[in-house]
């Protein structure tokens, strides 16, 4: 065969091997060239041989032409896997419901592996999110179980998460726990499958269904088996307070997050069209959790980066018995000209793994002992480490915690290892960063609720109520330039810690301005109730600044709203206008009161986004939406 071959044959025998024809095209342009439907066809059966039959016909002499004008109907096959529908991040509840228009299912987002279960008959094979089988230790045992949960289910496709549960409470144990040694470290634990879809049963394809009549047949045909076959648990949701409500439940027990369905989507496979909610992408990141960490060694990196520092291993002190502990190992946030750079300025010394030259500092365990330790762990960088949450891990030694996802969001140029996060402030952070999942802000319904209370409460500081804590409507008096100008009460204050800011927000607060020093205590709540929220001191970029959000802003305006009180702002009703010089119009109102400054509400979106940016780059832009109202 070989032989009968020219060049060109053989190059392209080797990259089919190669699985890279080097073509600059992918099965997309390919599929849809040879039909119109094709490549949808195949992304639904992933069956080529069942695409192309359709797609070409053969003709009387013997050659290959495609069928174009009659539209594909290829959909699931069962035993062939199925792309995963997938979700995109949501960054707010205002997100969600915007995507949602139709209600949504808010569904336990399972922190296991996702698992497609495909029966025919007595037959079952499953599949991995990237359509490879999934290793029979975690999902065998399945076979004895799906048929009890599926008693009159001959054939079924099914889409699930799979994770251990503790059988005593029933509860998933961490993320990871599946593999196969570590399976026996947990005891009292069994595989479990998480049913969260059902695409295909007894014959009927169920992708064109939407996602209300797919749970209904799931729930009509579906019994659970406890701790091994169970329903995901879902929450039919219309209103915003409820998600609120349950995104804060989730995160107060530990859990990853929340998938989010529209009641009436279909399910398309490979698209990115439910939302996932976490934790760390709530709020411009600001839920995330972080800590100072100090850089105590680093690996090589591999690839591209091989022969680098590339990966580091970061720590914290125990004052206790004076030794340095292991928190993470990061490989991501520092740009190639940052990393060229920290070769030559990290002071390190090539250990090379070995155990043996571990110095007396450094508690690590042997999973952990890197290429490189520093010389001296009192003379090297602190820098923010920023990950999806604090977990434990017990390849670490700051007592098994850890942050999930890690990467380097600042270096701390500002701190040394005196002022680094130690482990019994690390401790105290994860204890908070459990109790501390509220993401209620403050809402338009509230405002309007509690200008009409105001009216009938003379005592505004007596409020408990979230709602009533920004409706103080506080005389302008005292204010100072400073205020008047959001330019200048935006400019960025020196970065402080959490620890530090825990420490010194009310006098950092209180610095610069008259109005602060004046601060009431409803103010002074509410920008604590917000603290908590956010866990991060969050800049005073609109304090001082009263808004005025006349009824025609209409879109993302309880966003808006959010933002701006989080940042410090004061929202007024149109009611509440007062005769001052203090009042921000957003849009087109122009009273007569003329002292009162007019801006877009372009510029309210920039100044948000701008002092986002600020947050998230130490050397970004200063703060400047106020130089274009
Ligand atoms: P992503 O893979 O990044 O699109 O995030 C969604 C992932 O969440 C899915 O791939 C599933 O593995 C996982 N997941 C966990 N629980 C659920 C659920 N109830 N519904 C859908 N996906 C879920």
């Amino acid at each position: 065969m070989a032989e009968m071959c020219t060049s060109n044959d053989l190059k392209m025998i080797i990259r089919l091997v190669k699985h890279d024809l080097r073509i600059n095209a992918g099965p997309k342009h390919i599929l849809e060239a040879v039909h119109p439907d094709a490549y949808q066809a195949f992304q639904m059966s992933r069956d080529l041989d069942a695409v192309l039959s359709k797609a070409v016909v053969r003709t009387a002499d013997g050659h290959s032409s495609p069928t174009k004008k009659t539209a594909l109907k290829i959909t699931a096959s069962l035993m062939t896997p199925v792309l995963p529908m997938l979700a995109e991040a949501c960054k707010s509840v205002e997100y969600a419901m915007k995507k949602c228009p139709n209600g949504m299912y808010s569904e336990i987002k399972y922190d296991g592996e996702r698992v497609q279960v495909h029966k025919k008959g007595s037959e079952f094979k499953y599949f991995s999110r990237s359509l490879k089988p999934v290793l029979p230790h975690k999902v065998n045992m399945f076979r004895d179980y799906i048929p009890q949960a599926f008693p009159y289910g001959t054939d079924l496709i099914l889409d699930s998460e799979v994770l251990l549960v503790d059988v005593k409470t029933g509860k998933p144990l961490p993320f990871g726990s599946l593999g196969v040694h570590k399976k026996n470290s947990f005891e009292d634990a069994n595989v479990c499958l998480f049913v969260f879809d059902c695409i295909y049963y007894n014959g009927e394809v169920l992708l064109e269904k939407p996602v209300k009549e797919r749970r209904r047949i799931l729930e009509q045909n579906m019994k659970e088996v406890p701790n091994r076959i169970m329903f995901s648990e879902i929450k039919e949701i219309h209103d915003p307070k409820d998600l609120e409500n349950m995104i804060t439940k989730v995160l107060k027990l530990g859990l990853e997050g929340l998938v989010l369905k529209d009641l009436m989507s279909t399910y398309e496979p490979g698209k990115r069209h439910w939302l996932k909610v976490k934790k760390d992408y709530l709020y411009g990141g600001a839920m995330a959790d972080s800590a100072d960490l100090v850089v105590l060694g680093a690996w090589f990196g591999t690839g591209q980066k091989g022969g680098m520092m590339s990966v580091f291993l970061m720590g914290c002190y125990n004052p206790t018995n004076q030794k340095w502990c292991t928190v993470t190992k990061v490989h991501t946030g520092h740009d190639d000209k940052t990393l060229e750079r920290l070769q030559k300025e990290l002071v390190m010394i090539k250990i090379s793994k070995e155990a043996s030259k571990v110095p007396d500092w450094l508690c690590c365990t042997k999973t952990m002992i890197p290429d490189f330790v520093a010389q001296d762990p009192k003379a090297m960088p602190v820098w923010e480490i920023t990950g999806a949450e604090f977990t434990q891990h017990e390849v670490h030694t700051a007592s098994g915690i850890s942050i999930r996802f890690p990467r380097v969001t600042r270096i701390r140029d500002d701190k040394t290892w005196k002022t680094a996060t130690s482990l019994p402030e690390l401790k105290d952070l994860f204890k908070k960063s459990k109790e501390n999942c509220d993401v209620s802000l403050p809402s338009t319904s509230g405002v309007k609720d509690v200008h009409k209370a105001s009216d009938t409460e003379s005592d505004n500081s007596s409020t408990s109520s979230p709602k009533k804590k920004f409706a103080s409507s506080e005389t302008s008096k005292g204010l100072s330039k400073s205020v008047r100008d959001p330019a200048v009460s935006g400019k960025r204050k020196p970065e402080v810690t959490s620890k530090e800011s825990d420490k010194s927000t009310s006098s950092s607060n209180n610095e610069g301005t008259e109005n602060d020093a004046e601060e009431s205590p409803a103010k002074r709540r509410k920008k604590e109730h917000v603290h908590d929220i956010i866990k991060k001191p969050l800049p005073d970029v609109f304090v001082g600044v009263k808004l005025v959000l006349p009824p025609s802003v209409i879109e993302d305006r309880s966003e808006l709203e959010r933002y701006f009180i989080a940042y410090g702002g004061e929202l007024l009703d149109t009611s509440q206008k007062e005769d001052s010089t203090h009042i921000i119009h957003v849009g087109d109102v122009t009273d007569g009161n003329e002292e009162a400054r007019h801006v877009t509400l372009r510029w309210l979106w920039d100044s948000i986004k701008l002092q986002a940016l600020q947050e998230t780059r130490r050397y970004a832009v200063p703060f400047s939406g106020a130089g274009n109202p």
